[in-house]
């Protein structure tokens, strides 16, 4: 096993951690999550959704959340489905568009009224506006290691995706396991694909600790060349329209396991645990 001397983790809990939380937190609370996760040393996150508010309330707040982080000296990603979507996003200070194509048609369909093949044309189109408004722009694959409505997808597809997004110009291609069935069987098989498909463009893991398989899929992952993680802090998260998808994976178990690896993260355990303290008693939660 040939493990990297450092990883990137993308914080993603002000963004997929919130989103399926019932109880609105408050713009204040967002801004003050993304401080912490600063604090302990996060320099790229996904900060806020650019959704249509009336399917995702929690991300309402978008624009309010941007403007309140706009001084901090880190990578603020915001995701977008559509095309109005980025519109909003290039109003604000973010600084990467996070595009979502679905490697199935039931999901795409669910979450963003797009089949698998529609996703993709439409991710592309971001990709390019946000490229020619001098931003960042990123592709994620969602639902790449199944789907709870389809059941398996195929590797093969998952690679095609890639391709396409990667000549779209993304600069980094991510593979999300939205509802946490994968495995780390399933990560080495949609893995050899995309490193195939795409050999020079960076490969993002992002995962669900629905059946306590993260941390061994992400290991697994960062074996076989990952170099970006997603985390959430204290594991928030989840998703509306993928029935069963319980928490991200927790930042601070990400780095935990990295520290251990001695493979540097560039964030510091303990503050992410107060972190995590703080927002899960906001939350009423343990
Ligand atoms: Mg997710």
């Amino acid at each position: 096993m040939i493990l990297p001397e450092t990883i990137e983790l993308v914080e993603v809990g002000a963004r997929d951690g919130l989103q399926n939380e019932k109880t609105l937190v408050s713009t204040a609370d967002k801004i003050e999550l993304i401080r912490r996760a600063a604090a302990a040393g996060a320099r790229r996150m996904e900060v806020a959704s650019f959704v249509n508010p009336r399917r995702v309330p929690q991300m309402e707040d978008a624009e309010n959340v941007c403007a309140g982080i706009e001084d901090l000296d880190v990578v603020r990603i915001g995701l977008v489905l559509n095309r109005r979507g980025a519109e909003r996003a290039l109003a604000t200070c973010v600084d990467e568009l996070g595009t979502v194509a679905c490697a199935s048609d039931g999901f795409g369909i669910a979450n963003q009224g797009q089949t698998s093949a529609e996703s993709v044309e439409e991710a592309a189109a971001i990709i390019r506006c946000g490229l020619d408004a001098g931003r960042r722009a990123q592709a994620t694959i969602s639902v790449a290691f199944g789907c709870p409505y389809g059941g398996p997808v195929d590797p093969g597809r998952v690679g095609e995706m890639a391709r396409r997004l990667g000549d779209a110009g993304a600069h980094e291609i991510a593979l999300a396991d939205t509802i946490g069935v994968a495995g780390p069987g399933d990560v080495v098989r949609v893995m050899k694909k995309v490193r195939v498909s795409v050999p020079d463009i960076p490969i993002r893991l992002h995962f669900h600790d629905t059946r306590n398989m993260a941390i061994a899929n992400a290991l697994i992952g960062v074996s076989l060349g990952a170099s970006v993680l997603d985390g959430s802090i204290g594991g928030l998260g989840g998703c509306p329209f993928a029935p069963g998808a319980s928490g991200n994976v927790a930042t601070e178990s990400l780095v935990y396991m990295l520290d251990s690896l001695k493979i540097e993260s560039g964030l510091d355990h303990s503050e992410l645990c107060k972190s995590a303290q703080w927002i899960l008693t906001k939350l009423g939660r343990q």
